[in-house]
């Protein structure tokens, strides 16, 4: 980056703000009309052409985030990623996708991809060889996630993004569990970069939100398959995006020094047997991981030893709460054997590694001292 490209939270602050010329306040406006002035203008606005002031704006700010061009937000991360997948694949393509895949986005191509004609293969791993054997002749797009959910597998961004470019195949990452803070994908070559903004950017728990960041041109085609699938995001809530994002450094750079504090305490506690978490020097991607991340994010997981009950665990702990979501201010865990992986077969989630005892920790802002107390209280009660 140059000297003149502002800073992580310079960006997070100011970049894209509406600069309030009637009044002179400090925030931006909310333009709430979804009726706009058709003759005489040089942009016909409607919401969901994702073109009112509001959008276009926080847009720049996502984009300047990702370093990328532009960018697009959309009502929820399964419409940002819907509407990505669509615009880049037609009846008779294929997609190569990760294996171990955010859940509804497994659904959507597992229930949807059959009625549109497009093909698609699930790895059977996440190291590039894996990626590169499923690769077929009709093949348009790559869909990676790193760090994946729950394991925290790291796949090499590079080496994908090569792949793709080697065999003229588009390459997307689901950058969600990382954030723009962690991780800029686009810098290593990645065609687009997806987020659900549900998750860190909105940061509070209280926003359902997705984007994608790319070229203009690539902008330009999920543009024309999203105004057409209508997965756009209401003004009111794009204004209260823009709000959590100014935040969005500060979090997260608090809740990763968190979750690599608490990820070294665990890993020596005599109640955890592992700790899968990419800052560790025993994670296998280790090395990878700190090549390609800024961060090594504040998302982990871990696995009680066999004799406390993971579930009891859980429902003694006072201050994380139990949580299907993640990303928020607010430490949370869950059973990912109960959650996001409940569709599995047992088979299957043992051939991934995935067992009863693992717990998903999406770590917050809190002070670390209290965490801890709060997971050694709950652990004690077991005994
Ligand atoms: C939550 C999530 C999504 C889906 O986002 P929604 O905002 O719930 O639609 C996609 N990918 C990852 C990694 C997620 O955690």
């Amino acid at each position: 980056m140059s000297k003149k490209t502002p800073g992580l939270n310079t960006i997070c602050t100011h970049i894209g703000e509406i600069k309030d010329e009637q009044y002179k306040g400090a925030v931006s406006p909310m333009y709430l009309s979804t009726s706009y002035e058709f003759m005489d203008v040089d942009v016909k606005r409607y919401p969901r052409y994702f073109n009112t002031p509001n959008q276009v704006h926080l847009a720049k700010k996502i984009a300047a985030l990702e370093h990328a061009e532009s960018a697009m937000i959309f009502g929820s991360g399964m419409a940002a990623i819907s509407t990505m997948f669509l615009a880049f694949l037609r009846q008779g393509d294929h997609l190569v996708v990760q294996n171990t895949l955010y859940g509804g986005t497994l659904n959507f191509i597992k229930e949807e991809f059959p009625k549109y004609g497009i093909e698609y293969t699930f790895t059977n791993g996440y190291k590039v060889d894996d990626f590169e054997a499923a690769i077929q002749p009709n093949t348009k797009l790559i869909h990676i996630e790193t760090p994946s959910n729950p394991l925290m597998t790291i796949t090499d961004i590079r080496a994908i993004a090569e792949l793709g470019k080697s065999k003229d195949i588009f390459t997307s990452i689901d950058n969600t569990f990382a954030s723009p803070v962690n991780q800029n994908p686009m810098d290593l070559g990645i065609d687009m970069v997806m987020h659900s903004a549900t998750k860190y950017f909105g940061g509070h728990s209280d926003i359902l939100a997705g984007a994608v960041a790319s070229s203009d041109e690539n902008i330009e085609r999920i543009w024309n398959v999203g105004k057409n699938l209508g997965g756009s995001l209401s003004d009111m809530t794009v204004w209260m995006l823009e709000r959590s994002m100014k935040t969005l450094g500060l979090r997260v750079k608090a809740q990763t020094k968190n979750a690599m504090k608490l990820a070294k305490w665990l890993e020596k506690h005599p109640n955890v047997s592992k700790v899968n978490y990419p800052g560790l020097k025993s994670h296998p991607e280790y090395k990878l991981a700190k090549s390609q991340m800024s961060g090594f994010g504040a998302m982990l997981s871990f696995e009680l030893i066999g004799e406390l009950d993971a579930l009891q665990f859980q429902k003694e702990l006072k201050l994380i709460k139990s949580s299907m979501s993640l990303a928020g201010i607010e430490s949370t865990m869950l059973s990912p054997h109960l959650t996001s992986h409940s569709l599995l077969s047992q088979e299957e989630r043992d051939a991934i590694g995935l067992s009863n005892q693992l717990i998903r920790f999406s770590v917050g802002i809190e002070n670390v001292k209290d965490l801890k107390q709060d997971i050694n209280q709950a652990m004690d009660a077991l005994r």
